[in-house]
């Protein structure tokens, strides 16, 4: 029989250690004290506040994994994974720029950056600088290593030219990392990652796009024009930027599953207290078995959602393969996402149809989860991919 002592008992998935307690904890609190009460103005507006963007460098959200000798917080990757949840719980927007910034822009310069580029941007982009994953365009979404930005060499520099499109944070972001093709003969061989500053000749940030769903987080056009960049600002070996994309974005995908199991709680908490408070028939609408039902299954799909996400980042963490959990993460925890969101819109009646309750807001951020980093279908090829070899 198995040894089954203490010592030798595997924790259970959703165990945590006592500064990942804290640590969640403490998010949990900045979350609703911090970005509750701006969520509703930043939705209607479109826009981030400043304010509060300032406010996730100062409590460290902005480098939750950098390294402390780089100014970093030092955490694991499962703590970036809980920001994004706690975050996401209360608005998605807000759990997207600390994802971005976190699983995808720190992670590729930590994973694949220079000495000189790791001293040089992440202490930046963990003080006050906003970073940016540029790989989509126009005319390559799924098939992003379609991608026509071109890179020329030109003595020690490459001259970008190009359009970059949906890309997350733009608005706000001081540092760009910019995906282009030295040579479209080489196919995706050709593909190079490119650390850009906002400010250099050449590079503006276009059109702002009015969105269904988080609609505080900014998600802009790239322009690159006879943009030079140095060599050294080359992030990884020319040519090698297709892996550079494939293993950051492997990551990123856990990101957007502790975001929709976010938007999935946040949800159903409110329908729950919803269904306690609402009467009809003179009970609280909670008392009628089918709301009961309908409410314990949404919670039942939520907690697999977690047991999903949270495996994938443990297995991250423990330098173990986690490309196939990751991807059916993303893909089971948007699809959990829309529904609990949908269905719980359903338990306000009318007034969930409303803008004066969040449950259509909630709805609304759920449907970018089986979009962005890979469409749902791109998830289930790589799945398939994986399980078929
Ligand atoms: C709000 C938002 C934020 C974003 N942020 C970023 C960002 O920060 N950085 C960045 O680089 N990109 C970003 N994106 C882009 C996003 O990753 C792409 O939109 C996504 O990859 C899909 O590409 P597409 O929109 O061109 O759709 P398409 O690739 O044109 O897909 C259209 C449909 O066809 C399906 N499809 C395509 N190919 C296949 C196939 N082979 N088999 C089956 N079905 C297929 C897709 O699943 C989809 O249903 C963002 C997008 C949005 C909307």
């Amino acid at each position: 029989m198995a040894d089954m002592t203490a010592a030798n008992a595997i924790a259970p998935l959703t165990a945590l250690t006592e500064e990942e307690r804290m640590f969640q904890a403490a998010t949990r609190e900045f979350a609703e004290k911090e970005i509750r009460p701006h969520v509703e103005p930043m939705d209607r507006e479109g826009v981030f506040r400043h304010e509060l963007m300032d406010t996730f460098f100062e409590q460290g959200f902005m480098g939750l994994e950098v390294p402390e000798p780089y100014g970093g917080s030092g955490g694991s990757f499962f703590m970036a994974i809980l920001a994004i949840e706690e975050f996401s719980r209360v608005d998605a927007s807000a759990g997207v720029v600390i994802d971005v910034q976190n699983t995808l822009v720190n992670n590729a310069l930590q994973r694949w950056g220079s000495e000189a580029q790791k001293q040089k941007f992440l202490p930046r982009l963990v003080r006050d600088t906003v970073g940016a994953y540029a790989l989509s365009e126009p005319n390559a979404g799924s098939d992003a290593f379609a991608l026509a930005t071109r890179a020329r060499p030109e003595g020690d520099h490459f001259i970008l030219n190009g359009r970059k499109l949906w890309i997350t944070n733009a608005k706000e972001a001081g540092l760009f990392i910019v995906f282009a093709t030295v040579d479209p003969a080489l196919g995706y061989k050709g593909i190079t990652a490119f650390l850009i500053e906002r400010d250099t000749p050449g590079f503006s940030v276009g059109k702002k796009e009015d969105k269904l769903g988080i609609r505080a987080s900014s998600t802009c056009e790239l322009i690159l024009e006879d943009c030079p960049v140095l060599r050294a600002n080359a992030l990884g070996e020319v040519g090698k930027g297709y892996k550079v994309a494939m293993e950051t974005l492997n990551e990123g995908r856990i990101g957007i599953g502790a975001q929709m199991l976010g938007v999935a709680r946040g949800a159903l908490e409110h329908a729950i207290a919803y269904a306690k408070e609402r009467k009809q028939f003179g009970h609280p609408i909670a008392d009628f078995q089918a709301i009961q039902f309908q409410l314990a299954r949404l919670a039942t799909e939520a907690e697999a959602a977690r047991l999903m996400t949270y495996n994938a980042a443990r297995l991250k963490d423990a330098h173990l393969p986690f490309m196939k959990e990751a991807a059916m993460a993303k893909y089971f925890c948007s699809q959990v996402a829309e529904r609990v969101a949908s269905e719980c819109l359903e338990v306000y009646g009318g007034y969930g149809f409303t803008k004066d309750y969040p449950a259509e807001k909630y709805l609304r951020d759920s449907k970018i989860g089986k979009i962005y980093e890979g469409t749902s279908f791109m998830q289930l090829q790589t799945i398939a991919k994986l399980i078929l070899a």
